[in-house]
């Protein structure tokens, strides 16, 4: 496991309070803590390089345009991007995603087509498909899950026969914590003539990544989640594919020539950046990578893994737990209901003990309809998290039973 005893330092919150108990944070699949590394990265980059990017000709606009590219290109290294040209700053796994559909869907969907996703995919990866579909007539078909919680391969198999122009699903199910066979999935999709969408949210964060690997068309990912800002994010893509696309924002930057009534575009991936990009969360995210770079993705992911392995071995002890999502292939996200209280009340009781876990849909409510359940809770781990943290997790869960007196349902 990682050494948290000298990573928990390199994050200030931390060190706070949650209503004057230590700060359990289990909420990392929402947004995750960040260090100081990259605070004081934008910090910096204000202080000493702030100017607008692509633009300026003296030395400080150069200097802002290299710390945002360079960010791009750390973005390109740690997802094994088929090229930096192919990697577009976003706000997010959401934009980026509504880039794909408003842009490659709006001009390859046609009424009849079929575009297919998985009930288990976050809201970002569902609705711009429905999005789409409605403006285009054609079909979103959604593919079952099977009950421990994993794509059901016969019923994905089953969807391609429609020859869909689209295959998205999630590399990670931020609701269960599987880990799919995105590779495997992918290869499927090619095969029926589809083009695939990969929303890499919770992989990026917790996995080695490699998107020539998986061999996907465009892979979604959001910093906010992997230590870096809040509103940064990137889509990856195969670098044809980003050629052949009409632009998804007009105005500035993303031009090549403007005429009175048209005009061309600039470069890829600039022709998709339109606007001035938000550089801070650029070089934040920069800053991001160089962190979890240095503490290595495989330990990252072994350290989660083992904290969810535990979590889960501890939690299905008390009586009226039921854990959800499969037993192995998952990452470090432990989705739980108990007896009859309510997802919300039991956060609330948490929170009183310092710990934060998240309850609800998790933005993915096809999903809860398919499990017969409204919400649930959701604890998800990260790499400052430790045993102490699971410790608290596991007595407030059972305190909170015995305040509700809960009865196993
Ligand atoms: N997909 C998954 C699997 C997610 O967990 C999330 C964030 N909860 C998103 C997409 C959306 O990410 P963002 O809000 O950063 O755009």
């Amino acid at each position: 496991m990682l050494d948290t005893r000298r990573i928990r330092p390199d994050f200030p919150i931390l060190a706070q309070q949650e209503n004057g108990q230590r700060l359990v944070y289990l909420d990392n699949a929402a947004t995750s803590q960040k260090p100081l590394r990259v605070i004081d990265a934008i910090t910096h980059f204000y202080s000493h390089h702030n100017a607008n990017v692509h633009r300026g000709a003296y030395a400080l606009a150069v200097e802002a345009t290299e710390a945002y590219e360079a960010a791009r290109t750390a973005i390109a290294r740690f997802v094994n991007a088929w090229a930096r040209e192919g990697v577009v700053f976003t706000r997010g796994t959401t934009e980026s995603i509504n880039l794909v559909a408003g842009s490659w869907g709006r001009a390859n969907v046609k009424g009849g087509d079929t575009v297919v996703v998985t009930a288990m995919d976050h809201h970002s990866n569902i609705v711009p498909w429905q999005i789409l579909c409605q403006e285009k007539g054609a079909t979103l078909r959604m593919v079952e899950i099977t009950k421990d919680g994993r794509i059901d391969l016969a019923d994905f198999g089953r969807a391609l026969e429609a020859k869909p122009k689209i295959v998205a699903f999630p590399y990670v199910s931020n609701s269960l914590g599987t880990v799919n066979p995105a590779a495997q999935l992918s290869k499927l999709a090619h095969a029926a003539g589809a083009v695939t969408v990969v929303d890499g949210a919770q992989s990026s964060p917790h996995l080695r990544v490699d998107v020539q690997a998986l061999d996907c068309d465009f892979y979604a990912l959001s910093g906010h989640k992997m230590l870096g800002p809040m509103g940064s994010g990137a889509l990856v893509a195969k670098p044809a594919l980003l050629e052949a696309m009409p632009p998804y924002h007009g105005g500035g930057e993303m031009i090549e020539r403007v005429w009175d009534d048209r005009s061309s575009w600039n470069k890829i991936p600039h022709k998709f950046e339109g606007g001035t990009p938000n550089v801070e969360a650029a070089v934040g995210l920069g800053a991001a990578i160089a962190y979890l770079e240095q503490l290595g993705m495989d330990k990252v992911s072994e350290h989660e893994q083992e904290l969810a392995r535990v979590a889960i071995d501890r939690l299905s002890q008390i009586e009226g737990v039921t854990i959800y999502g499969p037993r192995d292939h998952r990452a470090g996200v432990v989705p739980f209901t108990y007896g009859d209280i309510h997802p919300h009340d039991l956060a609330t009781i948490l929170d009183k003990d310092g710990v934060c876990i998240r309850a609800g849909h998790h933005c993915t409510q096809p999903l809860m309809r398919r499990l017969g359940v409204a919400a649930t809770a959701r604890a998800s781990f990260y790499i400052y998290n430790d045993l102490d943290d699971i410790d608290a997790l596991v007595t407030a869960v059972r305190k909170a039973g015995e305040l509700f007196g809960v009865l196993a349902s």
